[in-house]
Formats: structure tokens, sequence, C-alpha cells
């Protein structure tokens, strides 16, 4: 998608959005919630506590995304190659994006998912992705009956009115429950979600697609939803997550860089 038509884009569903917002607006007032930074009364997450963020700017890897001293190709993705064009994140997986995604994934804090709305089309207006529909990464069966929603799908769901291309929860399945990809070692994820899932082929053949994670750690699990989405005929495979957490990092004045993979 070129970057004048997303702009354009932008503006197609902001009746929707100012309906939505509205609503969470009204139920706030009725109860008031806490800041998931400071437990401030009465917001979500509070301005303060929401910029302390730490986003990602322009140096990072232009394949993977992960943050560099300068914007390059990494190491690794010189090396390696991935069913992945491209994969973005608005900043790191630490402070205040880390309590956003918890809260919203295991406090049921689901009228925080609009904030993130101006980070993700910041992003990806700087991305330049090529694609004509969203889709989520799907949970765990079990997890997702336990949970009763995917807090991807519901921030996918806003995304989708913001920038007027359709997102497709029901495209990819999980075929198999996976363990928890947070509880193993990075060299054990990818086997852990190998065969885990199958896609409509009929929707996705020859089509650009933007896989939509809250958080990218090793990239197994998006790399293997590309991979069924390649298999079944998906022209080009590119990511977006909310955060990506560096397994090795250090924060200067200029920003957040990995050291080492
Ligand atoms: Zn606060
Ligand atoms: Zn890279």
């Amino acid at each position: 998608m070129k970057e004048s038509e997303m702009q354009i884009a932008l503006h197609k569903n902001t009746n929707w959005l100012k309906a939505y917002s509205l609503a969470w607006k009204f139920i706030d007032l009725v109860y008031p919630p806490e800041c998931i930074g400071c437990g401030k009364i009465g917001f979500r997450c509070c301005p303060d506590c929401w910029d302390t963020r730490g986003l990602y700017g322009q140096d990072i890897c232009r394949t993977c995304g992960k943050p560099l001293y300068s914007s390059l190709t990494c190491v690794n993705c010189i090396s390696e190659s991935s069913p992945l064009e491209k994969i973005r994140s608005v900043g790191e997986y630490d402070g205040m994006l880390r309590n956003y995604i918890l809260a919203l994934k295991y406090h049921r804090n689901i009228g925080l998912a609009e904030l993130i709305l101006p980070d993700l089309c910041r992003t990806l207006i700087n991305s330049h992705f090529n694609f004509e529909m969203l889709i989520p990464v799907p949970l765990n069966k079990t997890r997702q009956r336990e949970r009763g929603y995917n807090q991807v799908a519901i921030w996918g769901k806003l995304l989708e009115k913001m920038i007027g291309i359709p997102m497709d929860s029901s495209v990819i399945l999980r075929v198999r429950n996976t363990i928890s990809q947070v509880t193993l070692p990075a060299e054990k994820r990818s086997e852990n979600v190998r065969g885990a899932f199958s896609v409509k082929s009929d929707i996705v053949n020859g089509k650009n697609i933007l896989l939509l994670d809250d958080v990218i750690t090793t990239g197994a699990t998006l790399i293997e939803c590309a991979t069924v989405l390649k298999n079944a005929g998906a022209k080009q495979i590119s990511a977006l997550t909310i955060a990506r957490s560096s397994i090795k990092k250090v924060i200067t004045e200029g920003g957040i860089h990995v050291t080492k993979n």
C-alpha cells in the first residue's frame, strides 16, 4: 500500500472509530478506570505514563525491524532467508508497552486497545508495507476459550477501520495446541509451533498479507504462520507487532539498541 493511499484511507472510517471511542469514554465515566502505570483514577493509561513508552526510531534492521545502531540489514537477515518480507514493531517490550500488552491480554482491559492506534498507523506509514489483507495470529483454542477474546484481533479490528483494509481472523487456524512460547527457550520455539497452523488457501492465494501479533521475540510463530501462508499461495507476507522483546539490549541516549542477537 502506497503512503498516499494510506493518507486517504486513514479518514475512511473515522465515524465508526469516534463512536467506538465515545462508548468507552461513557463506560469510563460510569466505572472510572485506574492508570496501568501510576494508578491515577480516571485514566486507563495517563498521558504522563503513556509518554514513557519506548518507541523505535529509524535505526532498525530494514528487514526484521530489530533495533540496531543504524538503518541497515542485520547479520541474521543477510545470512538467513525468511518467508517474511519485513517485520516492524512500534517499540520495545519493556516498561509501559509491556504493561499495556499485559493489561490487554490478561486483565481484560479492552478499553486500552485504541490507545495504540496512532503508534500503529505511524509505524505502518514509515514501513511501506505492501498488503491487502490483515490477519491476526490466532490464539491457542483453549486459551481463546478461557480468555473469551483474541487481544490481537481487537486492536486489529480498530486498525481495519482506520486504514480501510479488511482483517480476516478465520484464515489461519490452530490445528493443534502448543505450549506457551514464553515458557520455552529460544531454540525450542520453532519446534513448538511447527505444524500448528492451517490456512484457508482459497482466501489467501495470490494475496499480499500483513500478519498482526502483540509481541515478537524469536519470530518463530510469525515465521511458521508466514510459511503456511506461502505454501497456500500467498504472495508477500509482512508482519506488524506492537512490541519486540530484544534478547540483549542496551539503552542509550539515542534509543534502544541490541548488542547481539
Ligand atoms: Zn499514570
Ligand atoms: Zn534483521
